[in-house]
């Protein structure tokens, strides 16, 4: 069971609108979205039964990826259940499941792999990861070596405690179809992998025999809707939009700021001194966002309403080069976002330390939320992240705080 509060479940029933905010679901479960959004958009549809997923393991595995995710302001456990919410979206009311005729195992897969689909991102891309020969790097012979690091470490944790593994109750089968679409939805993740993707898409869209709802269509359809929402933000309403380009640009700034130390060429989008973020989401909607999602619209026109935000979007980007350009004359330190979106959480998770009393008077109303259909007693306490959990990203804001002080 979930213990959700009011809001909480105000905010649950706006799933499958696409102008659901995910930062008021992780405002209202106090920092549990991702292990609220998961298990309930599962339920919802049914699929904790119809795929025979143990509840508890899959509450303890979602739990483990989401303090696993770390404090860094966009690859983090709130844009992992934002992927399984837009994911839904795309799922129902964008037609997915009606045009390709989606099952109940493939659609459980990727709303599950949106969960693991960045685990552990240490806030720098492929590239920087190869560049200094990182283990990781190492492991996987530089080719998509984060993408296979979210997919591997998520199944370590699953096979590493049975408590973790919410699949023990499938078939041999089963289990092989869910892992296999989970593994091939998150590798698509990989941006290098985007232009293949849809260029494969768009010639399968020019053959008469093409068939969404058939084995092969289908599976490339999926992935290129998973990996869409992925890459989503800039669809969405321009406050949302605004808000998880800053914060991405927050982490690609400091990974700029690294490949400086390490004398590395300094990477596409990361330069603090020569970036001008206005004019880089021009550039990322004409060339990635228009063209995919007109591609994607050709098979699902339930989601051609996205071309209106897309619009809308670029018309605020492009009335605000000005101010961007003062941002990026003044290195474009994002102090605003680090400072509602990172110090906050912080200085949240030491308020928690409050006595047990304090504790008591502050906290609103909790509701039992079943999800099983099952009349239990005992309720899951989903308890908050970790305290003190500060990562690197982080740490170095500080110390460039306090050394401009
Ligand atoms: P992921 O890192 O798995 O979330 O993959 C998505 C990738 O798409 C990001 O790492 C960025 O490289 C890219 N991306 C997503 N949104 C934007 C954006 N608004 N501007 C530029 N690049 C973006
Ligand atoms: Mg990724
Ligand atoms: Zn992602």
């Amino acid at each position: 069971m979930l213990e959700l509060n009011d809001e909480a479940i105000a905010e649950l029933r706006k799933i499958d609108q696409f102008d659901f905010d995910i930062f008021k679901l992780r405002r209202a479960t106090r920092d549990n979205e991702l292990v609220t959004i998961v298990p309930y958009v599962l339920a919802r549809h049914g699929l904790i039964g119809a795929c025979a997923i143990e509840l508890n393991c899959l509450f303890n595995f979602v739990k483990t990826l989401q303090s696993g995710y770390k404090n860094i302001t966009y690859h983090n456990k709130t844009h992992a259940a934002d992927v399984c919410q837009t994911f839904n979206y795309f799922a129902t009311n964008g037609g997915i499941k009606d045009v390709t005729k989606m099952d109940n195992m493939e659609t459980m897969s990727c709303l599950i792999a949106a969960s693991m689909h960045d685990y552990e991102h240490p806030g720098v891309n492929n590239m920087f990861l190869v560049n200094i020969s990182d283990s990781m790097a190492v492991k996987y012979n530089d080719r998509s070596v984060l993408e296979n690091h979210h997919i591997a470490a998520s199944f370590s944790v699953m096979y590493s405690d049975p408590q973790c593994n919410w699949t023990r109750k499938m078939s041999r089968d089963e289990f092989k179809r869910v892992r296999h679409m989970i593994i091939e939805t998150v590798l698509t993740t990989d941006m290098t992998k985007h232009f293949l993707e849809l260029g494969l898409l768009s010639s399968r869209l020019e053959n008469e025999n093409f068939n969404p709802a058939d084995s092969k269509d289908k599976e490339l359809l999926i992935k290129i809707m998973f990996h869409l929402s992925d890459i989503s933000n800039p669809v969405k309403d321009w406050r949302l939009c605004k808000l998880w380009t800053e914060l991405l640009f927050v982490e690609f700034f400091a990974q700029g700021d690294m490949e400086k130390m390490h004398g590395l060429e300094v990477s596409q989008l990361c330069c603090r001194t020569t970036t001008n973020v206005a004019k880089t989401q021009i550039g990322f909607i004409d060339f990635i966002i228009t063209p995919s999602f007109n591609t994607a619209i050709r098979v699902f026109p339930k989601i051609a309403h996205v071309r209106d935000n897309c619009e809308k979007n670029k018309e605020h980007w492009a009335g605000l080069f000005d101010e961007y350009q003062k941002e990026q004359d003044s290195g474009n330190k994002f102090l605003h976002i680090v400072d509602q979106y990172i110090m906050k959480e912080t200085k949240a998770s030491r308020r928690s330390t409050l006595t047990q009393g304090e504790k008591k008077s502050k906290q609103p109303q909790q509701r039992n939320v079943n999800l099983t259909g099952h009349q239990r007693r005992t309720s899951k306490n989903l308890g908050g992240q970790d305290e003190g959990v500060k990562v690197d990203l982080v740490l170095r804001m500080e110390d460039s705080e306090s050394s401009q002080r």
